[in-house]
């Protein structure tokens, strides 16, 4: 990679708003830009040889002067005090990925921004895109119900307000299609956000997409479902995506997706 290439690749995530680097890892590190900088410079092959050079300069010539890297000063990814507040106004009338052409509004999430639980879809369908909220169609409604008819049933006070509730992608996917990894990239920088934010004791995450944005896997859901996993040091719940349960075939993932929101619930409230 050139030093041009490694200044656009940093400019490219200044634009996403992106003020810290993080490291996928057990820990959450964040990498001064410098320190970034220095380890890149040290994967680079050394500067040709001066009798590589086409053209070389004249003998009387001043040896050129080494390139100098004048890092772009980025904004931290999610600095001190880093508010919803403030992410909301990064996002802006956001046009940073293909999906914002078919939108009608960007469906930033909702819920209680100090939740001790939240939880993730994939992104905006129909009457979400229209209602600039998350899971308000008949998904949203079965989440509802799944949130708090679970909840009732253990003894647990909690409604759906409680909880904060967003998505991998803001805007609808046309024809509901699922997110690309490109998309699911540049936008998935203002949920981390979100949840760095927010500091839920655990998240839900609700099928594949969620669990591929969060956990970076290729998995399935079943595989993946009932048993915790981590999101940096928050642990993870996958289970089903309402809309897959609202299936009439679905019976066993159902009681699959109670046991597993069950279990989510208790861990938190309990
Ligand atoms: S999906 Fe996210 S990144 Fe893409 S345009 Fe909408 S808000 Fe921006």
């Amino acid at each position: 990679m050139t030093r041009d290439e490694i200044r656009q690749f940093l400019e490219f995530y200044q634009d996403l708003g992106v003020k810290t680097i993080f490291e996928r890892g057990s820990a959450l590190q964040a990498e001064s830009l410098p320190e970034l900088v220095d380890d890149l410079n040290s994967l680079l092959p050394p500067l040709p040889a001066a009798k590589a050079t086409p053209k070389p300069p004249p003998p009387t010539a001043p040896p050129p002067a080494p390139m100098k890297i004048t890092p772009p000063t980025l904004i931290p990814l999610a600095p001190e005090g880093d508010t919803m507040q403030a992410i909301r106004a990064d996002i802006g009338d956001c046009r940073r990925c293909r999906l914002c052409e078919g939108r009608n509004q960007i469906v930033f999430g909702s819920g209680n921004e100090g939740a001790r639980l939240v939880f993730v879809g994939e992104g905006p369908g129909a009457d979400e895109d229209a209602s600039g909220l998350p899971f308000v169609g008949r998904a949203g409604q079965l989440l509802t119900q799944m949130i708090e008819g679970t909840a009732a049933k253990e003894g647990i006070k909690i409604l759906r307000p409680d909880v904060y509730i967003a998505n991998v992608v803001k805007c609808r996917p046309p024809e509901n299609r699922t997110p690309m990894p490109d998309e699911m990239e540049i936008c998935g920088q203002f949920l981390f956000r979100q949840l760095l934010a927010i500091k839920p004791k655990a998240i839900c995450a609700l099928g594949s997409t969620a669990a591929k944005a969060l956990l970076g896997t290729k998995e399935g859901v079943t595989k993946l479902r009932g048993n915790w996993q981590r999101w940096y040091d928050i642990p993870v719940m996958v289970t089903y995506h309402p809309s897959y349960l609202l299936r009439p075939y679905n019976q066993n993932a159902k009681r699959e997706a109670w046991e597993d929101l069950k279990k989510v619930l208790h861990f938190v409230y309990d």
